[in-house]
């Protein structure tokens, strides 16, 4: 395949998203660039964004895309029409940076991998300040009804961030 990810700039995403869609591809560039100083030590390799105002996921704001062996490298991020809440939605951008970490990591950057529940916590503590808890994701019985749930701290017993806390799932 061909190697591209060493030529491909901060500069040549400005000029792919700015031409695409204008200030809001600017915008959402710097974002990038913000995020990949402040929760990355710049460790992420500049990476074509795409915005699409579809919505072909299903409800979700952004398509976890990020599979450079399948069908190279973007992150495309799914922009309401009325793209008032853009650039609120940090939390979408930022959800598929990590992917983009683990992968450049060459660690496995599914949801609840090991990697992934590391830099949430990690992320939410540099975010907030906070400590949590986001436990492996693992089945028990309740009541003779076997339910999934993310494990409690194994030390302190802390109880996990909930899988449907949008950090977790996409
Ligand atoms: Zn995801």
């Amino acid at each position: 395949m061909l190697d591209v990810t060493n030529v491909f700039s901060v500069e040549d995403m400005r000029r792919f998203a700015g031409e695409a869609w204008g200030q809001t591809g600017a915008d959402i560039v710097d974002r990038w660039c913000e995020f990949n100083a402040k929760y990355f030590a710049n460790a992420l390799k500049p990476v074509p964004l795409v915005i699409t105002n579809t919505q072909p996921f299903g409800k979700r704001l952004a398509f976890c895309s990020y599979n450079p062996d399948a069908s190279g490298r973007t992150i495309t991020l799914n922009v309401p029409s009325a793209h008032k809440k853009l650039l609120a939605d940090n939390n979408t951008l930022l959800h598929e940076m990590v992917h983009q970490f683990l992968f450049e990591r060459g660690e496995n950057a599914a949801h609840l991998s090991p990697g992934w529940r590391r830099e949430i916590m990690r992320l939410t503590k540099i975010i907030t300040g906070k400590d949590i808890w986001a436990g492996p994701s693992k089945t028990v019985r309740r009541d003779g009804v076997v339910v999934r749930i993310n494990a409690p701290h194994p030390q302190t017993g802390e109880a996990s961030l909930p899988q449907k806390n949008s950090a977790l799932a996409a």
